[in-house]
């Protein structure tokens, strides 16, 4: 395991993780699934589903968007996911900070449960829940993040120094390597392209995979059968697309289901390649 840095001589605090399938319950706003990963629980909290628009789409052509989204737009969504494990709760990315606590009590989980909280990236859609009122809105967790993001996001620096002597920077490892193990059932994995820190983490109990991809993926319909074409959003769309393509084979060759932050609801499922589209792929959503 290579060296973590701790910002400022902190407590140390241990916490752990979960993924599988279950039951969703659900406020169409933003409603919860349940799946399990081994013996962890994995909740993806939604706080949002919405209609995403074309103008994000880099290079798509008349054709694709005729094919694939010739409604005029494509599901999306905003979600977090938690995953509870014997030791402790876990959430992955903050949210937007609207609708995150109540989906944490619909779950029977408040605030100071959260030990720890590990960051795929600075956008506010991911870090808005860190914060409220000045102070940490999860006043026990331990905070992770790559140094890589850490370093070039002013925002992100500002929302965690209300976290001081409790953030962790590390290194994410390659995805040849299956990234680098930061705790007992989660490793990160790098996977920069939309932000030059962004880092996605497996999670894995029991023989069980599941991989959260932050963002690797933001308008699902058009992104799977042609996973070359990136959005607005990505910071460097080039290597957006190339570290996509990766993930993608990965994923498919080792049969690992995916989480994403912006995937409609259930926001949880398995890829497959589409036998029509050269380099395609297909989502299949997990059933409830
Ligand atoms: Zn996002």
């Amino acid at each position: 395991m290579r060296q973590m840095l701790f910002l400022a001589a902190g407590v140390l605090f241990l916490a752990f993780f979960g993924v599988g399938k279950v039951c969703a319950a659900t406020d169409k706003a933003n409603p919860v699934f349940r799946s399990k990963v081994g013996t962890f629980e994995v909740y993806a909290l939604s706080e949002r589903q919405s209609e995403g628009s074309l103008s994000i789409l880099i290079d798509a052509s008349s054709r694709d968007i005729e094919k694939y989204v010739s409604s005029g737009s494509y599901p999306t969504a905003v979600n977090t996911f938690l995953v509870r494990t014997k030791d402790g709760a876990i959430l992955i990315d903050a949210g937007l900070g609207e609708k995150l606590e109540g989906n944490l009590k619909s779950i029977g989980l408040s605030p100071d449960d959260i030990g720890t909280i590990l960051i795929t990236h600075s956008h506010g859609d991911h870090i808005g829940g860190l914060v409220k009122n000045g102070s940490p809105a999860f006043p026990k967790a331990k905070v992770y993040i790559s140094k890589a993001e850490f370093s070039w996001s002013p925002q992100v620096r500002r929302s965690l120094s209300a976290y001081a002597g409790c953030v962790s920077q590390f290194d994410p490892g390659n995805l040849a390597d299956s990234g680098l193990e930061i705790m007992e059932g989660i490793r990160a994995i790098q996977a920069y392209g939309h932000t030059p820190g962004h880092t996605i983490f497996l999670i894995e109990s029991a023989g069980e995979r599941l991989l959260v991809w932050g963002d690797l993926t933001h308008a699902m319909a058009i992104q799977m059968p042609r996973p070359d074409i990136s959005v607005t959003y990505d910071s460097d769309p080039v290597r957006a697309a190339a570290i996509r393509k990766e993930v993608l084979k990965f994923v498919t060759d080792g049969k690992v289901p995916v989480a994403g932050m912006h995937v409609a609801y259930p926001a949880i499922g398995n890829i497959e390649r589409d036998l029509e589209v050269a380099e395609g792929y297909k989502f299949i959503p997990s059933a409830e």
